[in-house]
């Protein structure tokens, strides 16, 4: 019987989540044997946990999972990577032996129960299917002001992206596979994942608070994917920056148009005007900078993570 049902297999990054663990582990083992018992999925779907090279107790605890259920797996690898490898790395490592993969955080922030929604669009035809965020309440307003502005920054740079939808999803074989044909070392899933074209379909959840321990993406690490998401999937920056340069030379010439005519000092006005067009110059400069350290990065074409150990796999 079991050889007519899909295999789905569940990747969760996971950083220093020792709190957040034991829970998350529980919920998540429940929701798969409830799938495997309605025979929505086969009985070798798993749980694989990548644990992000953390300084806690995760890799234990991942570990002990692991020996107490068969259906548990873990990936550990050799240094903290960073969110978007750490799923990468789960999803890579789980495509050969899963019909279909979820993403999901380790602090279900995102709603699990809606997996099942997930894969009955799986089982309808969809490759990839998003979980979209309809309600932010639980994240802080900065958190939620700044996430809705970029996401209408993206939109505006013509970024095709799915509002309220960040890295809880499913992604069928086919999906997978194609996932696996982009070799950029920055990654920005959200942005490839809509570029993989196949059916998809989105399924709304309310996003709640962590289960336990604290947000794991610093403030830094926040802007550093915001960023990637801008200068992996647009040009339209670099174009502003001409578009100024062009701007900026007319108005140069209209004053100095202004000044023969009307013979009118316009020394003051000049030097404020220096002093806009040279802070203007070091920002156009700051992004072309971002661009081409980007593109040092990627022409190095460095591998994403390693993975030290494997166990169930
Ligand atoms: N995470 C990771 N590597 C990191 C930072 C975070 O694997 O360097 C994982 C983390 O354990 C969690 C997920 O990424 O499962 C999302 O992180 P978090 O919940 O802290 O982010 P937030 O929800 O606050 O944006
Ligand atoms: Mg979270």
């Amino acid at each position: 019987m079991d050889t007519q049902l899909k295999t789905l297999y569940i990747v969760v990054p996971c950083y220093n989540e020792e709190e957040a663990l034991p829970e998350t582990n529980d919920v998540l083992l429940r929701l798969l044997d409830r799938l495997q018992s309605c025979g929505k999925i086969s009985d070798s779907s798993k749980i694989c946990y990548v644990d992000d090279g953390s300084k806690d107790n995760t890799w234990n605890l991942i570990s002990e999972y692991c020996c107490s259920r068969k259906n548990v797996s873990g990936i550990k690898l050799s240094r903290n990577r960073g969110h978007q490898n750490a799923v990468m790395a789960g999803l890579m490592t789980v495509r050969t032996c899963c019909d279909m993969a979820v993403s999901i955080d380790a602090d279900l922030q995102d709603d699990p129960n809606v997996i099942e929604q997930f894969v009955d669009h799986y089982l309808n035809g969809c490759e990839v299917v998003y979980g979209v965020r309809n309600d932010r309440n639980s994240d802080t307003s900065f958190k939620r002001s700044t996430a809705q502005l970029y996401y209408r920054f993206l939109e505006l740079l013509g970024v095709e992206i799915i509002y309220n939808h960040a890295d809880f999803r499913l992604l069928g074989k086919r999906a997978l596979d194609a996932l696996a044909e982009y070799g950029e070392s920055n990654l920005f899933l959200r942005g490839i994942v809509p570029q993989l074209g196949f059916k998809s379909a989105a399924v709304e959840y309310a996003r709640s608070s962590r289960n336990a321990g604290q947000s794991k993406y610093t403030l830094a690490k926040m802007l550093s994917l915001a960023s990637e998401g801008v200068t992996s999937f647009s040009v339209k920056p670099l174009r502003m920056v001409s578009a100024f340069s062009v701007l900026l030379f007319t108005v140069c010439v209209l004053c100095w148009i202004v000044n023969l005519i009307s013979g009118v000092s316009f020394s003051e006005a000049m030097i404020l005007s220096v002093w806009s067009a040279c802070s203007l110059i070091l920002l156009a400069i700051s992004i072309i900078g971002e661009y081409i350290g980007r593109t040092y990065i990627e022409v190095k074409r460095r591998p994403r993570y390693f993975i030290d150990e494997y166990i169930n796999q």
